[in-house]
């Protein structure tokens, strides 16, 4: 058995390397799993551009798949070789944000995401899990790796976008923006029970799977204000709920133009990358009278919750895959990172696999 790996590591601001490390031991609540499938996120992208400052050789990944390989002394329940989804959040589910049901702010403010900002991340041939008995959940033989990979982060943070609008039957929801993220927040839309779904985005073949997975109408940003074209696609009237899977402040802003009083804001997209305050428009938030919500988060972790996101694939009410536009070996991780960075060739997902 090797001792060493590789993992893909950010050296510095803008620089990236493949560099071999030590296979993780685990410690007594840890687990270290062999990774069998990956997929590169646009946070590593935001993270190599500087965004969270991590040491040099800090290996990057959050959304990562594999196999039990060494499992620590009191982890109780799981046996080496199983198939495990580990989610992209890791929290310690003992803390006291953890007992009050805000796992991803474990131990302090967006705590909860330790891969790459607290410890390695998964983007390597092995990866120790923390707190491994409630992060690790065991992946069904009907689900294929690159299905529940998807589960990691996609459609944990988009479905948290939809939880958060709490939907009733039948409601109208607009999302903003058609990444990974936003497409899974409309595949949550529709398991919602969404009456009608907007998607808002620019891209055709990211409308084309918006419309895959249950949007009913496009509204291309590109053709003119958006707002005024999702009035116009509900009478006047706004939509019941809004989600901002974008992270940019005139988004954020046209989601609570774009709601009817009463209406939800909900905001998954990351605000790193233009560093200003986030600007709430008066006379569309009621002048702070509106009965609007406006709910920020960060996808929950744990086992329970990839059991869920598990669930609807292995009983076929969704499945994410058609957003894996690319695959490349391991081996050609800098490649596909270099594509994910430029968003060349229509990129939405690339999936790594590991030999
Ligand atoms: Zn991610
Ligand atoms: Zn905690």
């Amino acid at each position: 058995m090797p001792d060493t790996m590789r993992a893909f590591v950010i050296k510095g601001v803008g620089q990236t390397a493949v560099v071999e490390k030590p296979i993780p031991e685990p410690g007594p609540n840890e687990a270290v799993v062999r990774t069998t499938a990956a997929l590169i996120c646009t946070s590593d992208v935001h993270t190599v551009r500087g965004a969270i400052p991590v040491p040099a050789d800090r290996t990057l990944g959050h959304e990562s798949v594999g196999v039990i390989h060494s499992l620590g002394s009191a982890v109780t329940g799981f046996e080496i070789g199983q198939r495990v989804v580990v989610g992209a959040v890791t929290p310690c589910f003992a803390c006291l944000p953890c007992q009050r049901g805000f796992t991803s702010q474990c131990q302090g403010m967006l705590g909860g995401y330790k891969f790459t900002t607290q410890m390695d991340g998964n983007m390597a041939e092995y990866f120790l899990v923390p707190a491994a008995a409630a992060n690790m959940a065991v992946i069904p033989d009907d689900i294929t790796d690159e299905q529940a990979v998807y589960c990691t982060d996609m459609l944990s943070t988009g479905f948290l976008g939809v939880e958060h609008c709490e939907l009733q039957l039948g409601e109208t929801i607009a999302i903003f923006a058609q990444g990974p993220v936003g497409l899974a927040a409309t595949i949550g839309a529709r398991l919602s029970g969404a009456g009608f779904i907007i998607a808002v985005e620019s891209r055709p073949e990211r409308q084309k799977l918006a419309q895959l997975f249950g949007a009913d109408a496009i509204v291309d940003f590109t053709a003119g204000d958006p707002v005024e074209q999702i009035l116009a696609l509900t009478g006047g009237e706004g939509v019941d709920a809004a989600v901002e899977a974008f992270g940019f402040p005139q988004t954020f802003q046209d989601c609570v133009r774009a709601t009817k009083p009463g209406g939800r804001i909900t905001n998954i997209g990351y605000h790193g990358e233009v560093p200003e305050p986030l600007q709430i428009p008066l006379v569309e938030f009621g002048l702070g009278m509106a009965d609007k919500q406006i709910y920020g988060g960060l996808c929950p972790g744990g086992s329970g919750r990839m059991t869920r996101l598990m669930r609807l694939i292995g009983t076929g009410k969704i499945d994410p895959t058609p957003m894996t536009t690319h695959r490349f070996p391991f081996s050609e991780i800098e490649a596909a990172f270099e594509m994910m960075t430029t968003k060349q060739d229509g990129i939405i997902k690339p999936l790594i696999q590991f030999a």
